[in-house]
């Protein structure tokens, strides 16, 4: 049988790649990627992965999120051979912001462009980001969430070229704000089987359970999914979990890390998977 007991007190418990990070190249992040790397080294993180955002016709703010990939890809290349050693790994990534009418473009994009690791995110439902209030006008809690399960799971079936799923209840972060944290909250009974619909997905194309830990300064007490999604996941068969802060600035660099990663293993994981290539490598958690 697996020990998958706590390490003793003294012994150092082994620190995790971050795999979800933003910097200057996404519209919503000023941070030098230069200070999130020393963030990280000063963490003793053995690595990070770039993950900015592209999302292509974003409505709200048409073109607020439209990746320079070529500057950005060179870019991360240069701190490559910078900053890569034996004991810290840059990986090239990116958030892509799936919207099925983008399915055309965004398949060309990856013949054209190579990536160590592609998130996959659901940050519009019909055009509408759940970030403003616009999406709550004809929607009370409920609804709130139905629509958004349920433009998760006709995202990922229209376009499933990418790895880790991010942050999938992250709209609870914003219901929770627009409705009060009482009211806005999740009853995850109500939207198992949309859930468990995503998870089966998931689980069934071999594509990783983003856990995010971005969730915390939203003022959250889980990562996002929450545990019990995460639970769920490892129940139909899910091995493949990425582990990803979500910083937009360096203070949250590996933010949460160590309670989240401890929770993971109580929940029986006991590796996680960090991508090169598009490849799952896994290492210890
Ligand atoms: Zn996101
Ligand atoms: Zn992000």
């Amino acid at each position: 049988m697996l020990n998958l007991s706590k390490p003793k007190k003294g012994i150092k418990k082994n620190m995790v790649y971050d795999q979800h990070m933003h910097s200057e190249f996404s519209g919503d992040s000023k941070a030098d990627p230069e200070v999130m790397i020393k963030k990280a080294k000063e963490l003793n993180l053995p690595g990070i992965t770039f993950t900015d955002h592209l999302d292509w016709d974003y409505f709200k703010e048409p073109g607020l999120f439209d990746l320079d990939y070529s500057a950005y890809i060179r870019k991360v290349h240069e701190l490559q051979k910078e900053h890569n050693s034996k004991t810290f790994k840059i990986n090239l990534g990116i958030e892509l912001g799936l919207q099925e009418h983008l399915l055309v473009r965004h398949k060309h994009f990856f013949q054209m462009v190579d990536f160590d690791f592609v998130i996959g995110s659901i940050h519009v439902v019909n055009h509408v980001d759940p970030y403003f209030d616009d999406y709550y006008k004809d929607r009370d809690v409920l609804r709130s969430y139905v629509d958004y399960f349920d433009a998760v799971l006709k995202n990922i079936e229209t376009f499933s070229d990418f790895d880790s799923l991010g942050h999938l209840d992250y709209i609870k972060r914003y219901v929770m704000r627009h409705f009060g944290p009482e009211v806005g909250a999740i009853n995850e009974s109500e939207h198992k089987e949309a859930i468990d619909a995503i998870l089966q997905f998931l689980v069934k194309n071999d594509k990783a359970l983003e856990v995010n830990t971005g969730a915390f300064r939203h003022g959250l007490t889980e990562p996002n999914p929450s545990y019990s999604i995460i639970n769920r996941y490892k129940e139909l068969g899910g091995k493949l979990i990425t582990i990803g802060a979500d910083a937009h600035t360096p203070e949250y660099v590996g933010d949460h890390f160590e309670d989240v990663c401890d929770h993971l293993r109580e929940l029986g994981f006991a590796e996680y998977a960090v991508y090169v290539n598009r490849k799952p490598v896994m290492h210890i958690l």
